[in-house]
């Protein structure tokens, strides 16, 4: 990610609770609910997406340790929206309104999805 026009690289196109769909790796195919963004790694978490095992030290709030599986963080080009809406995979549009505000369409039918 190069400096200069920070504001509009750093709003990714992906908000938490967004539905996608896989287009590489392993899970590619599937489909998850967006549980967390990290805007400036570009990257996001899955629900049921990219598990990985973690081996854990016994610790206090898990006596035991063990191995724990949980969501890894995989990068935005992996992934494709699908539109609530029409239930296709699409592409996210920005829209600006009149007062200024930005709002998010679907390439796919031109419904706003939710922001
Ligand atoms: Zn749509």
């Amino acid at each position: 990610m190069k400096g200069r026009s920070t504001v509009a690289r750093r709003s990714l196109r992906l908000r938490h609770d967004d539905i996608v769909q896989i287009i590489a790796g392993n899970d590619r195919g599937k489909q998850g609910k967006v549980l967390k963004v990290f805007p400036k790694k570009g990257r996001i978490i899955v629900e049921g997406i990219n598990f990985i095992k973690r081996h854990t030290r016994p610790s206090q709030q898990n006596p035991k340790g063990g191995i724990i599986e949980k969501e890894a963080p995989i990068h935005v080009s992996n992934v494709i929206v699908v539109c609530p809406k029409c239930n296709s995979v699409t592409r996210v549009g920005i829209r600006i309104l009149e007062d200024g505000s930005r709002i998010r369409i679907c390439k796919h039918c031109g419904e706003m999805m939710t922001v």
